[in-house]
């Protein structure tokens, strides 16, 4: 884009983290093709995006085809592990020694690649996501609810659901995505996506869903996928669910 002249750079930052340089560009792009802008071969009814807790997270339609699971927790739960020994390695070193220093900058390294590997994943999750769908629902995930979860996998999964959620919003806007945020009371996990009977409680360890009074027996996230494809916006407000003061308050990472 920059060689056609189709971005501008206004300014570049330059940031060092962890022995690591960076360089950040700020500008102004053109408007995307229109033939890039709104593609026809687009899921034409909404897919819900639910968060995953052995993927990353699950997407499905109003019937129930799955559209795609998108995996990476497994792959950020080594990362942490590998992170976890670094900072257990650091502690065991003796204050001012060449050891501590080394250990320093193995823990500095692994903090990196764990972040590295969550923004990467979660950038091809969100990209596949609005180059196949034309309309998107996704949970409007109770932040403070989050920071208490204690439970590893699930913890991850709502830290990189908060930033897919952020991701979603902007890239939609240039695609031309609807993306809608059912309300956080709507029981996506815990409805049936079969009868819309609604369990009182739902275990974070129960991986399928089984429904008492229809019989119904699906895995957990895919259900909950479906329930969001379903949800409907009592007023739609497609500006307001787009507004990038709306992408920081979903955004958690
Ligand atoms: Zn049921």
């Amino acid at each position: 884009m920059i060689d056609l002249g189709r971005f501008h750079i206004y300014s570049a930052t330059l940031t060092q983290r962890a022995g690591r340089w960076t360089v950040s560009l700020t500008g102004v792009a053109t408007e995307l093709h229109q033939v890039e802008r709104s593609r026809s071969n687009r899921h034409p009814v909404p897919v819900g995006v639910d968060r995953g807790i052995i993927s990353l997270c699950v997407a499905a339609d109003a019937d129930g085809i799955p559209f795609e699971s998108f995996e990476g927790v497994t792959t950020l739960k080594q990362a942490l592990t590998k992170l976890k020994s670094a900072n257990q390695a650091l502690a065991r070193t003796t204050p001012g020694s060449k050891g501590r220093q080394r250990a320093r900058a193995r823990l500095a390294t692994r903090h990196r690649k764990v972040a590295n590997t969550r923004r990467h994943l979660v950038h091809q999750a969100s990209k596949a996501l609005v180059d196949r769908c034309q309309v998107l629902v996704i949970e409007d995930l109770n932040v403070a609810g989050m920071v208490r979860n204690k439970h590893l996998a699930r913890s991850i999964s709502d830290a990189a659901m908060g930033e897919l959620s952020r991701q979603l919003i902007y890239k939609a806007t240039w695609h031309g995505v609807e993306v809608r945020v059912a309300n956080r009371f709507f029981p996506s996990s815990k409805m049936c996506s079969g009868c819309g009977e609604v369990k009182s409680d739902l275990d974070l360890s129960t991986r399928t869903y089984s429904c008492g009074a229809c019989g119904l027996v699906i895995d957990r996230d895919l259900n909950a996928a479906i329930n969001l494809a379903r949800w409907q916006p009592k007023e739609p407000s497609p500006s307001i669910l787009l507004d990038p003061r709306r992408a920081e308050l979903l955004s958690t990472a």
